[in-house]
């Protein structure tokens, strides 16, 4: 007997998932079941439908149903919700929602993927109008209609992160001042906060508010207006908000057919994509998976892994052996003129998960110097103190992150060392790279670390030092003091002048050196230590101290005293 396969969503995972099915297998009975009106549309270019850099609505109908249809032979109901899911008898309840009636459908497996859905939290005030969620294509058209009727002048976007970003983005785009009010102290939870901050200088920058450390409590109505109550007591008063707080897995139906939950809220699945009942399996946004690195449930919601996950779930179902070995949660994201972008573990999923871990920044350009148009980037790798296995990374720049990232992606997959990357071999002509690009001065750096070549202190472990003891002193030249600014009370010693100096310096204290972005901090140290100093470089140096300035301020009053404005 020929397999009848039901999948539940048709999107991402969905879609995915009944096209590799017909591919496996001419004969099996596919049903796709989709509540929504379209199937497998482009949810991540919603926001630049909205921003009106998509123009046209049907560019984001990746196919339609009939194109499904015909060419794969799927029977797809729209308008058509399952219900429920009676596991003993094995059928499906399905509400058409076009004519409000139900009816019953048998299977032989069911491949879930209903996704998650926007959280909207009980705020008082949630229910007026002109405050809009994002995820499907009519959400965009009601929010992309209220833009071009209405001409809302400022909006709120709560939520700092992707979508939440992605949505500041194209409302400034359409000429709406906005401001985004974020419960965390960062925009990106990914990120790590000084990585995150080099965004909220950007935003700044580019005009966008960030009410940091702010949580929406509730929103009121001033005539057309809608005013936004912060927790911290702010109001601001706005003509649009647009709710991208979070997601929630839509495991309602697996709950109720007694499917297990798990921690997170996500269907557990195993590396097969296999509930808890052997005829069923569940992806993308409402599983709950491994972490490639820490080994511990997560949840991504992210097209990359629904997409794969949806494949390997219907190799399965059609019985080949097909294994997802866990995310990377590799993000990356364009905010203004930035890119922002990170995969693996952060630092702070590392120290909260007592991993053992270090750290090194980097600053290097995009391309050649000498080439026209090269930026900076900065990258954070954080690697095992014991291995040099890479555990994570985080890039923010202008140009050229998109590719670095997949690179270090890439290395965690193959599970790859520093040492590694500094070996890698990666295409070089001036307009694209440097001779030793950007992945490579990573890994040097890195395993400077590990050889004890240099030793780092890291921004925030300024908070905790002795200033009696600890001297700060700055490598850079006077102009770049006059331009970028100075971190007060440090000893200002060019590194060119540096081994004059040292008759002058003190042995019994510890000299932290730094410069703009590393490597002079780095050849200082060297100097300091083969002279018979104690030294401690600063990570990063100056670029990564000023990202982190304000949380350096706020948490040690100590250092507020040494490290003023
Ligand atoms: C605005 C936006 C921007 C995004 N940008 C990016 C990006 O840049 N990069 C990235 O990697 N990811 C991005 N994502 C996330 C990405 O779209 C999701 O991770 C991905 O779509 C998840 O796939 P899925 O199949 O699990 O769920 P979805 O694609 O959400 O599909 C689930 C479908 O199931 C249907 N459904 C649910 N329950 C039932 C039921 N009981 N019966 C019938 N149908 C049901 C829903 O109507 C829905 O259409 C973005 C998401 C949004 C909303």
């Amino acid at each position: 007997m020929p397999t009848k396969l039901l999948i539940i969503g048709g999107v991402a995972g969905g879609a995915t998932a009944a096209a590799r099915a017909r591919r496996l297998d001419e004969r099996a009975e596919i049903i796709l079941f989709e509540r929504g009106e379209h199937i497998s549309f482009a949810s991540c270019g919603l926001p630049y439908y909205i921003g009106e850099v998509i123009k046209k609505r049907e560019r984001l109908l990746v196919t339609t149903a009939e194109a499904f249809r015909g060419r794969y032979n799927i029977d797809i109901r729209i308008f058509s919700e399952v219900i429920a899911i009676d596991t003993k008898n094995k059928q499906v309840e399905v509400k058409n929602l076009k004519a409000g009636e139900t009816y019953r459908e048998s299977y032989d497996k069911i491949i879930l993927s209903p996704g998650a859905e926007p959280v909207r939290p009980p705020f008082k005030g949630i229910e007026l109008d002109n405050i809009f969620n994002l995820r499907n294509i009519p959400d965009s058209e009601h929010i992309k209609a209220h833009i071009d009727i209405k001409r809302p002048e400022s909006a709120v976007v709560v939520g700092g992160g992707f979508i939440g970003l992605e949505m500041a983005e194209n409302l400034v785009r359409r000429g709406v001042k906005t401001t985004i009010v974020e419960i965390l102290d960062q925009v990106m939870a990914p990120l790590d906060y000084e990585m995150a901050a080099i965004v909220h200088a950007h935003l700044k920058k580019k005009g966008i508010i960030c009410e940091l450390g702010n949580g929406v409590e509730s929103f009121s109505k001033k005539e057309d207006r809608i005013i936004v109550s912060t927790n911290k007591g702010k109001d601001i008063e706005c003509d649009i908000v647009i709710l991208a707080i979070g997601i929630r897995p839509e495991n309602r139906l697996a709950r109720e057919a007694g499917l297990e939950i798990g921690k997170h809220g996500g269907i557990k699945v195993d590396a097969t994509m296999r509930t808890s009942d052997p005829d069923i399996y569940a992806v993308g946004d409402a599983v709950e998976v491994k972490d490639f690195v820490t080994g511990l449930p997560t949840m991504t919601a992210l097209a990359g892994p629904a997409n794969k996950q949806g494949r390997i779930a219907a190799d399965n179902v059609l019985g080949r052996k097909s294994l997802f070995r866990g995310t990377l949660g590799s993000t990356v994201v364009k905010v203004l003129n930035l890119t922002v972008a990170s995969t693996g573990a952060s630092e702070k999923v590392l120290k909260h998960n007592n991993i053992p871990y270090l750290v090194s920044y980097t600053h290097s350009g995009s391309h050649a110097s000498y080439y026209p148009g090269a930026t900076m980037m900065a990258i954070k790798l954080v690697f095992s103190p014991s291995s040099g296995k890479i555990l994570g990374a985080q890039i923010v720049g202008m140009k050229g992150v998109d590719k670095r990232i997949d690179v270090l992606a890439t290395a965690i997959r193959g599970a790859m060392t520093v040492y590694d990357l500094e070996e890698l071999e990666l295409a070089y002509a001036p307009p694209y790279s440097s001779a030793k690009d950007p992945i490579n001065i990573a890994g040097f750096v890195a395993t400077n670390i590990l050889k004890g070549d240099i030793e780092n202190i890291n921004w925030d472990e300024l908070g905790d030092l002795n200033w009696d003891k600890n001297i700060l002193i700055d490598l850079r030249n006077q102009d770049e003091l006059d331009t970028a600014g100075v971190i007060e009370g440090t000893l200002h010693v060019p590194l060119n002048e540096l081994r004059q100096k040292l008759p002058e310096l003190d042995k019994g204290k510890r000299y932290i050196p730094f410069c703009a972005i590393g490597l002079r901090g780095y050849l200082g140290h060297r100097v300091l230590v083969q002279n018979g100093f104690q030294s401690k470089n600063l990570s990063g140096g100056y670029k990564t101290y000023l990202g982190a300035k304000e949380k350096i301020m706020k948490e040690s009053p100590q250092t507020r005293l040494w490290l003023s404005e």
